[in-house]
């Protein structure tokens, strides 16, 4: 289909210095898990994002010094001559499809515990580390550090060009870099020429950005990639004044401008906390101030936007990180007319999460994100069928669709059955909570691309027994039937039901989401999940006009959202809505009308008005699994060679969990997959072997 023309602005070619960009889609640089420890996964991952038609494919935060050393992060490593080989891997890989591979180098400063150097830990003051409250000190840098700093990242800027980069990002953002720390009123009181006034802050920055145009510009271009607002009022950075003047200062010094602002949870926000484009009011000024291209993220994912982003004389160029991991195919799909195939990213930063726990990366709209090498699954191509085989899905959840979806694009017959008068399971349900309805994307993506596909049917309305099952006499039954939220308040802490607790007033997230409130409040909220769940009931409740208390284990309220930048937001976000929240507490009871609670510091028991919500545990929807199960015969003489199950209702887990299961299954249907061998690739290490 050729392209809509209002879309043709967005493949302009832009030159950026010495190099010209194909098109006006950069993939920002973005942690991935992956980086130096899976290169091969790294590098097949970006050369992806270059095949699919990002005409800039950056790396994620490349460390280039020992004294920053981001163990137990694994992100790519520039220390030298040794590390340039597979950093050139990658630019092969993005080079393969026109594309331009940037480099961003980063000193962390004083965020980082330098864990595997074991050097001491370099800023503008002396300060403790950050990360992780870690026990060492950073000391304060002098002239002669300065001087070192600034070659170390020149050095770094050449081995760049050696690897065959084509763009050098000078980082100064996310509160995370040497130089943002050094801009910072917050970090830096220096007395010298390096602290005071905003010119002598700056002064590193500028210098970083004058070596690396001598060292390099007249091949790469260089890219400042600058937060414009720290987020923290008159304590830092401020677009309006010093975040502009910055800019003005260095207007037309880089080859381009990467802004936004800091720190990584106000830059990376989720869709639950701000919405498509939510930087634009901090960095608009920016193209008023320089005539080098400006690009800025924003989550952006509607080709709409984009143009009108650009239009309106915000940006130049779109800049994406989450939106590029959803869908790496997202360019070329504006490219050729089919906007409605993108994968929109839902802005759940389950991406980040991984990340944030040293695991390579995973995301809830694109299982194949991170096994691009491993398992050599690509995000748009499938294997053909490799069967005349038909499958009976039961559940159209985010586990059951994605099987739907996968198994027909291979071409097999696919009959996905539904309890419920709509498809989406948990995700429909999920998306109709506070702020959560770009999570329906899950759901409304799936159901667009199995809509034309004449071999998958989809049955709503379809409660399915074992005896329809066998009716049926698929080839092969899935079974993605689900989870329910337990009552009884078991879960990590508790593990025997909470006396009372079966009350028939009590309640489970489920209920609430079924509309079943509760009929008088207060409502005691116990969260032992600690991911989003137990913030989701008490923001529903509250904002319904519950008096709301939310009681957990754990020393803060959602203490797994630390992961995907959002344990701040959420706890401003309840204590705005007015909901008590009581950390180290656990349940001991529900009586009438009153919830008994322990402080678990103290051993002080006392009463709460109201009823129990635990927000603890799921258990598995699997009776019809264990029921068909029983009838082996049955099965066989129906003609049914395989039955399982997938998703939640094999082992209860996240969104994204259960949307990789769906496309699993629908990869490794008619193929040979060794139950006892792992079920990837993975790297070889070259050993010195005691030599
Ligand atoms: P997952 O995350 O694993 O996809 P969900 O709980 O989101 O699981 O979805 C499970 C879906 O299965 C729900 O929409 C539910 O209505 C449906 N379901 C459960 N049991 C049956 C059944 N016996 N027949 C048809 N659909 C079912
Ligand atoms: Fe977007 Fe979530 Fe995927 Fe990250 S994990 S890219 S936020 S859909």
């Amino acid at each position: 289909m050729p392209r809509d023309p209002r879309f043709d602005i967005l493949f302009n070619p832009i030159r950026i210095g010495p190099v010209t960009a194909p098109n006006r889609f950069y993939q920002a640089p973005h942690c991935n898990g992956m980086g130096r420890m899976f290169p091969d996964s790294m590098i097949a991952m970006r050369g992806m994002k270059a095949e699919g038609g990002w005409g800039i494919v950056a790396t994620e935060q490349c460390d280039f010094h020992p004294t920053g050393d981001v163990q137990p992060f694994t992100e790519t490593r520039l220390w030298g001559d040794m590390d340039v080989p597979y950093l050139a891997g990658m630019v092969n890989a993005v080079h393969k499809h026109g594309s331009l591979a940037a480099i961003e180098l980063v000193h962390n400063g004083h965020d980082t515990g330098n864990m595997y150097s074991r050097e001491v830990p370099i800023g503008p003051m002396h300060r403790p580390v950050s990360w992780h409250n870690h026990p060492v000190q950073a000391r304060a840098m002098d002239l002669s550090d300065i001087r070192a700093f600034r070659r170390w990242h020149r050095n770094a800027a050449l081995r760049a060009r050696q690897a065959g980069f084509d763009i050098v990002v000078v980082y100064a953002g996310h509160d995370g870099t040497m130089p943002s720390h050094f801009l910072s009123r917050h970090h830096n009181q220096r007395a010298d020429e390096y602290g005071g006034c905003l010119e002598n802050r700056m002064r590193l920055y500028r210098e970083l950005l004058e070596d690396t145009l001598e060292a390099v510009g007249d091949t790469m271009g260089v890219v400042a990639r600058f937060a414009v607002d720290e987020m923290m009022g008159p304590d830092g950075l401020e677009w309006e004044n010093e975040g502009r003047d910055a800019i003005e200062m260095l207007a037309e010094m880089p080859d381009m401008w990467d802004v936004n602002v800091s720190d990584w949870p106000n830059d990376s926000k989720t869709s639950r906390f701000a919405p498509e484009g939510y930087q634009e009011d901090y960095i608009a000024f920016v193209k008023q101030v320089t005539s080098k291209p400006v690009a800025a993220v924003g989550r952006y994912t509607s080709p709409d936007t984009m143009v009108s982003a650009i239009r309106r004389g915000l940006v130049d160029i779109i800049c994406a990180a989450r939106p590029s991991i959803a869908d790496p195919f997202l360019p070329n799909k504006i490219k050729e007319g089919r906007a409605d195939d993108i994968r929109e990213c839902i802005g759940c930063n389950i991406c980040a999460a991984w990340n944030n726990l040293s695991a390579p990366i995973r995301c809830t709209q694109n299982p194949t994100m991170g096994e691009e090498w491993r398992k050599g699954w690509h995000p748009e191509n499938i294997a053909p069928k490799a069967s005349d085989a038909h499958v009976l899905i039961v559940g159209a959840g985010p586990a059951g669709l994605e099987a739907a979806h996968a198994l027909g694009k291979r071409g097999y017959r696919v009959t996905l059955a539904e309890a419920g008068a709509q498809a989406g399971g948990r995700v429909s349900r999920e998306s109709a909570l506070p702020n959560l309805n770009a999570w329906a994307r899950v759901r409304d993506y799936r159901l667009g691309q199995i809509a034309p596909m004449a071999n998958v049917d989809l049955y709503l309305n379809s409660s399915l027994s074992a005896e329809q099952v066998l009716e049926f006499g698929a080839d092969h039954v899935v079974l993605a039937t689900g989870a329910a939220w337990r009552r009884d308040g078991v879960g990590r802490h508790i593990r025997t039901p909470v006396p009372g607790a079966e009350f028939p007033h009590a309640l489970s997230p489920d209920d609430i989401m079924d509309g079943k409130l509760p009929q008088t409040g207060p409502v005691v909220v116990f969260d032992d999940d600690h991911y989003y769940m137990g913030s989701m009931m008490a923001d529903l409740l509250a904002g319904e006009g519950y008096q709301v208390t939310l009681a957990t284990p754990e020393t803060c309220v959602s203490s797994w959202t630390e992961h995907t930048l959002e344990q701040g937001h959420i706890e401003k976000r309840l204590v705005d809505l007015g909901v008590e929240i009581l950390p180290r507490h656990s349940v001991m009871s529900q009586g009438e009308g009153a919830v008994e609670l322990v402080n678990l510091v103290t051993g002080e028991r006392f009463n709460r008005q109201g009823f129990l919500l635990p927000v603890t545990m799921r258990l598995p929807n699997d009776s019809l699994y264990f029921a068909l199960k029983d009838e082996p015969a049955r099965l066989k003489a129906a003609g049914t060679k395989s039955m399982c199950r997938i998703g939640d209702c094999y082992g209860p887990a996240t969104i994204a969990a259960a949307i990789y299961a769906g496309h699993r299954y629908a990869r490794e249907l008619d193929t040979c997959v060794d139950p006892d061998g792992v079920p990837f690739k993975t790297i070889r290490y070259d050993l010195e072997l005691g030599a």
